[in-house]
This record gives structure tokens, C-alpha cells and sequence, in this order.
């Protein structure tokens, strides 16, 4: 089916073509007729099948008759994260060049002046987390009787934030005559019947099952050590043995503070790696991500939260630091690679400890990752580096091991793990209203943004004493470090 068979304008058609699609995907050839319909859409898909595209597309069309009226959007596009609405907002630009349509982000870290001073004058579509939407709302600042199309996008990774409470606040001021369009990259009891709640006579659309992982990746195991070290010398080693096929790389880790602990280890042994987590204010997010997509980074060490849905076409390699708690967030990691016909590869460091994590994975995938071990010992313990004055901070927790978590129940996932309730309150707290000093000091390059996160919960500038877990500090990869993994020598690099 080609894209002129789906019913959209020749405007959007043109947009299409210049971004350069031959073909609709499976999930727009589905959808787009159906949106353009005025239906109701439940769609099962996962980031990376075109999804985004096959909500936009169709909404310019439906949109480019109409007029804004002030701080009344005519529709709503729900995010969970700001990277993901910040995604969403390019996509729409690209596709509705040839439109008059015109657009907000309305996001935790951004100010609100500016997103305020857009809304008055009148948006079409309105892209944004629920908090900061429900912020605004509260405020007086928007009205949603004209709200007359509504995107939930990403619904499992809403419901897992604790966003359902917002997100069906948001949905119960709406008009009640509207068209939904819900997409969920799971459809797991709960995401049905919240679907049944917010949605109309529904078209069901499921473009791949969920959770089947990335064909045209290769996936690994690489049993560790626990002792927190010894992993990170592994990681390197894994690091060293590819570096010949990588283009960059995406390391995951299980928790903010080992998202920070891991990035400055790699970096103290040479290697051009960043972090990017939820506690990181929304400038410096963006400016981590661009980075990295334009490829001034190569290393990329995140959390679940911060990378989630990311594309990035580029990325070759996804690591998995820790086995992921959630064996849906492996299939979404592994998902960042091997995107776009390319294929990828994906390392899982795993510990004894994290057995039962991997064999929920494994029965999600439905077959068991084949082991390898390092060609090399991977080097132990080394000699620990004084921290800079910089990062002088209290004492590491005693007796605490990076490998090591609670054990698995089968509670909700939410109240799960330390990462779960992390990331859920760096997340929430990014979701929330900035305070007017932070507003002030807020400044973006792009789009307007705020320099903080929350001020209410005051998370995002406190110090982790754990952040600063001794680290080793020599061995580097030495004369076999390929050249586009190093980065100019840090002052503080041994080697
Ligand atoms: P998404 O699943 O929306 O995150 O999209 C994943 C990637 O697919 C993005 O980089 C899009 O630019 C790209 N994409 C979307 N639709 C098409 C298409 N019809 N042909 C080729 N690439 C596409």
C-alpha cells in the first residue's frame, strides 16, 4: 500500500516525501484511514513502528480546517516523558511544514511564560506530560472545552509513572464528544480497561505482539562478578571487544545512581560517555541527547525513564548494565537499537543475584540469551583515584554492591524497586510546576525551558552521598582504544 492509498492531503503527502518514507508502516496503514475517519484508535505498538507518524499525519489533515481560539487547544497529544513529547513536537514540525498549523510542548523543565504567551494566541495541537498540563490547567491558564482531539500515547509507560491519575483528571475535562486515540506498547489487563474508560467504540489495531524483541538484534549474556568493580571492568572490556563495529552506544542501568557512578568511571578510563537520568534539569537533558544524536557523544549511560521510546537511529549497541527488574524494559532497551533495517547489538551483564529478573525476560522473549564470556580476563580491582573537589562528597554507603536488589514480587510494578520509585519521583517531580525563581533563571535553546526540575520536592540539585561509590581509575584501554571512543583526555584520567 503506498501513502497516497491512506486518504491525506497532498500537503502531507509532500511533508512525507520529503522525509523521505517510500512506504507506510504497518501500524500507519492501519491507523491513518480509521483517524481520518473520526474512530477511535486502540493501538498496540511498540516506539520504532512508525507509531508517531501514524497519530500526526492524520491529525494535521483533521486539524487544518479550524481555527484556535485563545488558551483553547484544539487537540492534546499525552506524553509520559519530556524526551518523548520533545520527540513528538519534532515529528510534527516535520510532517506539518506545509501546514498552518500551530503547536506547543508544554513540559516539566520548560517555562512557562513562553508555552503560556503560545497558548493565548491559540494552539492546534498542544503537546504535553500530564503534570505540567494539569498545572496549568489548575492555574487558569487553559481551557479544554474545545479539546476535541485527545492522544494518550505510551499508556503502559503512563500507568507504570503513576500518570492514570492525571491522565483520567485531564480525560474527565475534556468534552465527552471527542475522538481518543490510545497507544499502549503492551495491552495488559489494566492498559484494557483503562482503554475501555477513555475510549469509544474503539478500532483495535496490534501491528506486533507485545514485547517481541527487535529481530535484527543480536542478543548476549555476559555472566559477572557482583563486586561493582569487577562488573564495570567487564563492561569496559565488552566496550573494547566491540569498539571495531560500534557506532554508539546506549548503556542501561538500573538506577540513578549508578547511571551517574558507571558514566564517570568510563569516562576516568578515557571513554567519551555521558549520563542521562531523570534527575538531570531538561536543558541539560536535551543538550546530553543532541549530543548524542549528532554524534559528539558515543556513550550514552541511562536509566529506563530518561531513554525510554528514544530514536535514535544510530545507536549499534544497547549494554545492560543490570538485568532490568522489568522484563517489558528489556525488550524496550534492546529496542533502541537495530532500528530502522539496521542491525544491532545487545550485551546483558548478569549477576547470580539477578536470576529470576532474566528468567522473567526470557520467558518474555520467549527464548534464553545465549551466554559468552570475555575473551580476556577482565581486569580487577584498581587502585582508587582521588575524587576532584568537585565531586568531594560524603562518604559511599558501606556494604552496598551495584549488582545487588531486592528480590522480585509479584506486587505491582510501581512499588517494585528502588528504580521504579525513583525514576517514578524524579519523573513525578520533573512533571511538576517549576517555581518562579527557577522560571527566571529558565532558559533554552530550542524551546523555551526552565533550568530545574521541581522545586517542591528539591531532588534535582541534591547530592547522592551514594553517586560517589569509589571507583577504579586506571586501566585504561590503552593504545587499542579506537580513536572515535576517546575523548580529549580529562585532567583527571590516569592513563
Ligand atoms: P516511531 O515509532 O514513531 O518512534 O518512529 C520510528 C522511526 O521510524 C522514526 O525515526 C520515524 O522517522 C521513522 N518512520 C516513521 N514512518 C516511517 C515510514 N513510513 N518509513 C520510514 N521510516 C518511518
Amino acid at each position: 500500500m503506498s501513502f497516497e492509498q491512506l486518504g491525506l492531503s497532498s500537503e502531507t503527502l509532500q511533508a512525507i516525501k520529503e522525509a523521505g518514507y517510500d512506504q507506510p508502516t504497518p501500524i500507519q496503514e492501519k491507523a491513518i484511514p480509521y483517524v481520518l475517519m473520526g474512530r477511535d484508535i486502540m493501538g498496540v505498538a511498540q516506539t520504532g513502528t512508525g507509531k508517531t507518524a501514524g497519530f500526526t499525519l492524520p491529525m494535521i489533515d483533521i486539524l487544518s480546517s479550524g481555527r484556535a481560539k485563545t488558551r483553547m487547544p484544539r487537540s492534546i497529544i499525552l506524553e509520559p516523558t519530556r524526551e518523548l513529547a520533545s520527540q513528538v513536537a519534532d515529528s510534527f514540525e516535520k510532517y506539518g511544514k506545509n501546514s498552518k498549523l500551530t503547536m506547543a510542548l508544554l513540559i516539566g523543565g520548560e517555562s512557562m511564560k513562553d508555552q503560556q504567551a503560545l497558548l493565548q494566541r491559540g494552539v492546534d495541537v498542544l503537546i504535553a506530560t500530564p503534570g505540567r498540563l494539569l498545572d496549568l490547567f489548575d492555574r487558569g491558564q487553559i481551557l479544554l472545552a474545545d479539546t476535541k482531539l485527545l492522544v494518550i500515547d505510551e499508556a503502559d509507560r503512563m500507568l507504570d509513572m503513576g500518570f492514570i491519575p492525571d491522565v483520567e483528571k485531564l480525560v474527565g475535562l475534556l468534552p465527552p464528544l471527542r475522538q481518543t486515540l490510545f497507544f499502549s506498547a503492551t495491552m495488559a489487563p489494566e492498559i484494557r480497561k483503562l482503554s475501555e474508560k477513555f475510549l469509544n467504540n474503539p478500532k483495535e489495531i496490534s501491528v506486533a505482539p507485545p514485547a517481541s524483541p527487535a529481530a535484527l538484534v543480536t542478543q548476549r549474556l555476559l555472566p559477572c562478578e557482583a563486586e561493582p568493580k569487577k562488573k564495570r571492568a567487564a563492561l569496559r572490556e565488552l566496550l573494547k571487544q566491540e569498539a571495531g563495529e560500534m557506532q554508539s552506544a546506549l548503556i542501561f542501568s538500573n538506577r540513578k545512581r549508578d547511571v551517574a557512578t558507571l558514566q564517570r568511571s568510563l569516562e576516568r578510563h578515557g571513554l567519551n560517555a555521558k549520563a542521562l537520568h531523570g534527575d538531570m534539569a531538561q536543558p541539560a537533558r536535551m543538550e546530553t541527547l543532541n549530543a548524542f544524536k549528532n554524534g559528539e557523544i558515543k556513550i550514552l549511560v541511562c536509566s529506563d525513564v530518561a531513554a525510554r521510546g528514544l530514536d535514535i537511529p544510530a545507536v549499534s549497541h544497547v549494554f545492560n548494565f543490570d538485568v532490568p527488574t522489568h522484563a517489558e524494559d528489556y525488550v524496550h532497551r534492546i529496542g533502541r537499537t537495530g532500528r530502522a533495517g539496521r542491525s544491532g547489538k545487545a550485551y546483558t551483564l548478569f549477576l547470580p543475584s539477578e536470576k529470576k529478573y532474566l528468567e522473567s525476560v526470557q520467558k518474555l522473549i520467549g527464548f534464553e540469551i545465549q551466554r559468552i564470556s570475555l575473551s580476556d580476563e577482565a581486569p580487577s580491582a584498581e587502585p582508587v583515584k582521588e575524587e576532584s573537589k568537585e565531586e568531594a562528597q560524603p562518604a559511599p554507603q558501606k556494604g552496598r554492591k551495584t549488582g545487588q536488589r531486592k528480590s522480585s514480587s509479584s506486587k505491582p510494578r510501581k512499588s517494585e524497586d528502588n528504580k521504579t520509585q525513583e525514576d517514578n519521583a524524579g519523573q513525578q517531580a520533573e512533571d511538576k510546576p517549576v517555581d518562579e525563581e527557577t522560571e527566571k533563571a529558565a532558559k533554552s535553546s530550542k524551546k523555551p525551558a526552565a533550568q530545574k526540575t521541581s522545586s517542591r520536592k528539591g531532588k534535582s540539585r541534591k547530592k547522592d552521598p551514594e553517586l560517589l561509590e569509589n571507583d577504579e581509575s586506571t586501566s585504561p584501554f590503552g593504545e587499542h582504544t579506537p580513536a572515535f571512543l576517546l575523548r580529549p583526555v580529562p585532567q583527571t584520567a590516569s592513563a
